[in-house]
């Protein structure tokens, strides 16, 4: 008998979660991030576009300046830490800012390994922008995850995976190069766009940060370019928190409302394809 918090996926995987958690998958796309306002009981957060938040006393302030953090925003990067088994979450001004405010996290003369397969977005920032700023990508095949260990260098810092990738559908074990990776002190990022955390959350698994371009599955009506990330490691949160702020790549509060409306029917959305007999 299956232990009760094994969850099985539509591939028909089974893996048992690393906790089990409190509430449903729909539960938490609906709830989390959406406590009802406290000023006027409204159960949507309302939309608040103003930049700038007036201080109760000097320094004594919820929101400070919209760039740094929002309302809506935080609304919606508390969704995604819940839907991912997270303790933190990011949104970004699309997937392809998510991608550089991460890498921006390393020092120029680091290198990268990346699935070669990767998304194309992510393949042109790694071989045209991070590279002219000093940091060099090996482009990897990972299908068979041991041609991980000959590519790692002393100054490789990083293991970028995307699994199942875009546009190709192939697999990397994201388990298996977490466990290599960690060994040889790296960092796991998986760009979880294809599965979203419906059917996979990479950080059960291992990873270290997990993003998505929140354009395709995560919003999922086509009116919002958005990426996110979440991750559970204090320190990376702080590098990535200082980063969003510091590059200012960020999403309008209207984007987060839609994005976060959109999470809502997700696992909806996600459910496996209706059997042809109907
Ligand atoms: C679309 C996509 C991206 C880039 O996201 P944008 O929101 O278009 O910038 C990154 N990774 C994957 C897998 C994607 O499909």
């Amino acid at each position: 008998m299956s232990p009760a918090n094994t969850v099985t996926n539509t591939f028909g995987t089974s893996r048992v979660a690393a906790e089990p958690h409190q509430y449903g998958f729909g539960t938490l796309a609906i709830h989390a991030g959406a406590e009802a306002d406290a000023a006027t009981g409204a159960v949507i957060p309302p939309l608040s576009l103003s930049t700038t938040f007036k201080q109760r006393a000097v320094g004594d302030f919820v929101y400070e300046y919209s760039r740094s953090d929002n309302p809506n925003r935080s609304n919606l990067e508390t969704a995604i830490a819940a839907l991912e088994h997270a303790k933190y979450g990011f949104a970004f001004s699309s997937g392809s800012a998510t991608t550089a405010t991460i890498l921006n996290t390393l020092a120029p003369g680091s290198h990268v390994i990346s699935v070669n397969d990767v998304y194309g977005g992510t393949h042109r920032y790694l071989n045209k922008v991070a590279a002219s700023m000093g940091v060099e990508t090996s482009f990897v095949d990972l299908a068979d995850v041991s041609n991980l260990r000959d590519v790692v260098r002393e100054n490789t810092r990083l293991v970028w995976i995307e699994t199942p990738t875009n546009p190709t559908l192939r697999l990397v074990d994201i388990a298996a190069v977490s466990e290599i990776a960690h060994e040889a002190g790296l960092f796991v990022v998986v760009d979880n766009t294809f599965l979203s955390p419906y059917f996979q959350t990479p950080l059960d698994l291992g990873a270290d940060i997990v993003v998505h371009s929140a354009t395709k599955y995560l919003n999922g009506h086509s009116d919002v370019v958005m990426g996110v990330a979440a991750t559970n490691n204090d320190a990376l949160a702080s590098k990535v928190r200082f980063l969003q702020n510091a590059i200012g790549a960020v999403p309008s509060p209207f984007d987060c409302y839609q994005a976060q409306r959109g999470l809502k029917t997700l696992h909806l959305r996600m459910l496996a394809p209706i059997a042809t007999d109907h």
